[in-house]
């Protein structure tokens, strides 16, 4: 039944997609859902496993999300330097065909020392347990706008292999989404050009990628890695530098700003609106990546470029 109808799609009209074959995509957060949206377009949308405000590092998956792995034709995710808690789901289901963004070949990819904060708290016991930085890569790749276009013409080749019948349109979407991204990047730069110099404190330790494509000043964040507890020595530092002359502090979505609001006591620096650099309070589709990007350039400017 199922490739009578691909059967009989595909001799209707050579060029309306055959949706009866398109593969099953599963994605575990909003930057690859999001880049893989924009490859798929209206052949479908590709399934999520994280909700909005649940947490990338750090997720249980129930049982109906594993059993929607283990039917998967094809896994895009970040990969387990981001995600363990999948990483190990994956390897007990055996053979799912599966696409790491961080492992496609030319990624840019920065080392965790090289990420602005010193993650130096070696007395903090909550460090040792859940900390993804454990390869020494900084996971948040998606966030060097540099790295979108490689990401999406690998998807979009693997997705052509599952499914050769759509491999043009595949190919179409994703140079399309390149030309987009780019004028996007483009216009960020030129906003974000006015504001470089001006020092900012964040919550985690997650926009290494960002402020070196766009040239800004991360003077440090207050949580290591996924964002565990900050040791007493961190916090004081920290401070330190905020007193030096930080422009603003960022707090997270989904992240208690107690820290921050401390912080900033005392001091003259401003608090702005929270930044959501794994997408938690993005919606899913294509116009997620590229929202992400603008929602972080825009709450940056907002605070940073007051005065
Ligand atoms: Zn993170």
């Amino acid at each position: 039944m199922r490739h009578t109808l691909s059967v009989l799609i595909a001799a209707a009209a050579t060029t309306t997609p055959a949706l009866a074959d398109v593969p099953k995509v599963v994605t575990d957060f909003i930057p690859a859902q999001g880049l893989v949206a924009l490859v798929m377009e209206d052949l479908g949308p590709p399934d999520m496993l994280l909700g909005q405000g649940a947490n990338g590092h750090d997720l249980q998956l129930r049982p109906s999300q594993t059993a929607a792995l283990a039917r998967a034709d094809l896994v895009v995710w970040i990969g387990p330097e981001m995600s363990p808690w999948l990483d190990r789901t994956l390897e007990g289901l055996g053979n799912v065909p599966q696409l790491r963004l961080l492992s496609v070949p030319g990624t840019h990819l920065r080392s965790v020392a090289g990420a602005g904060a010193t993650n130096d708290d070696a007395d903090d016991p909550a460090e040792e347990e859940g900390d993804h930085h454990h390869s020494g890569v900084d996971p948040h790749a998606w966030l060097d706008p540099g790295n979108a276009p490689l990401w999406l013409d690998a998807i979009a080749a693997e997705l052509a292999r599952l499914d050769p019948a759509n491999a043009v349109a595949y190919a179409d979407n994703a140079d399309r989404a390149k030309a987009a991204l780019a004028a996007t990047d483009a216009e960020i730069a030129h906003r974000l050009a006015a504001v470089r110099d001006r020092p900012f404190v964040v919550f985690h330790d997650a926009y290494g990628y960002f402020s070196a494509h766009y040239g800004l000043t991360v003077a440090g964040s207050v949580a290591p890695g996924d964002g565990h507890a900050p040791g007493a020595a961190h916090l004081a530092e920290l401070r330190a530098r905020v007193v030096a002359g930080a422009v603003c502090l960022f707090p997270e979505t989904g992240r208690d700003p107690a820290y921050l609001e401390q912080l900033a006591e005392g001091t003259d620096v401003r608090i702005g609106a929270s930044l959501d650099p794994e997408g938690m309070a993005v919606a899913p589709g294509p116009d997620a990546y590229p929202a992400l990007l603008r929602q972080l350039a825009d709450t940056l400017l907002d605070c940073l470029g007051q005065g």
